[in-house]
């Protein structure tokens, strides 16, 4: 038997019962600390922290009976003392492999300037993020699992508007959007045309500033008014 408490964000993936608190959970065999956590259903990517009886531990770490451990998600505004990172934050600039049901997610991603790669099937956005360090998003818990995903995100928004606040916000990008410069349709950047269009050199598309172009900027002033206002996760440390 060993016993975990999972910290702020980490609980939307666990059952309402064990939620916020320490809990026992059984051993079964010999079982690697990541092991654990993913059969409890947290995907590996979405921590950064683990702690073992208060020690830093690396995902590899042997569960024994007894262990106490307890597991945090990146905090982009609290210091864990400089304890080892079992994370790794995405090469920067960050870009992105979605799967294809954050279709519009990615259309907004590509509105706010960031490369954001739409692919079909599980198995190549999986493969896509490991093979070009991109951040795999997602509303598939199980594709975050695949072993070779490094960097990815369990998206919590159903909201497409919503998903584009959270994902600027966990990976720390409010200063990094560069608007219209990216084709919102096939993620090609853009060339300018003139002062009032540019053109996808992918898909010939053009982009002009009509009401359209009026409605994307309300869009990412909301956005960025949400970033704004966000500080950080619900801090629920200190039990
Ligand atoms: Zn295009």
């Amino acid at each position: 038997m060993a016993t975990f408490r999972f910290y702020a964000q980490l609980n939307d993936f666990l059952p309402h019962a064990l939620r916020h608190g320490r809990f026992a959970h059984p051993l079964r065999g010999p079982a690697s600390v990541k092991d654990a956590i993913e059969s409890l259903g947290v995907p590996h990517p979405e921590v950064d922290v683990i702690t073992v009886n208060g020690e830093a531990a690396g995902f590899t770490y042997r569960l024994r009976d007894g262990d106490h451990v307890c597991v945090y998600p990146v905090f982009r505004q609290l210091d864990l003392g400089g304890l080892a990172r079992v994370g790794t934050d995405p090469p920067r600039p960050v870009r992105f492999a979605l799967d294809i049901h954050l279709r519009k997610l990615a259309s907004l991603l590509r509105l706010a300037g960031f490369d954001a790669m739409l692919l079909t099937e599980d198995a190549e956005v999986a493969e896509t993020s490991a093979a070009e360090g991109r951040v795999a998003l997602t509303r598939d818990v199980g594709l975050l699992k695949r072993s070779v995903v490094q960097h990815g995100r369990w998206i919590r928004n159903t909201d497409p508007e919503l998903q584009l606040a959270e994902v600027l916000d966990r990976f720390d990008l409010a200063s990094e959007m560069t608007p219209f410069t990216r084709c919102m349709e096939c993620n090609t950047p853009l060339v300018r045309v003139d002062e009032n269009f540019h053109r996808c050199p992918g898909c010939e598309r053009l982009y002009w500033r009509g009401s359209h172009y009026d409605r994307l900027v309300e869009l990412l002033e909301r956005t960025r008014a949400r970033l704004a206002q966000s500080s950080d996760y619900p801090i629920d440390i200190g039990e």
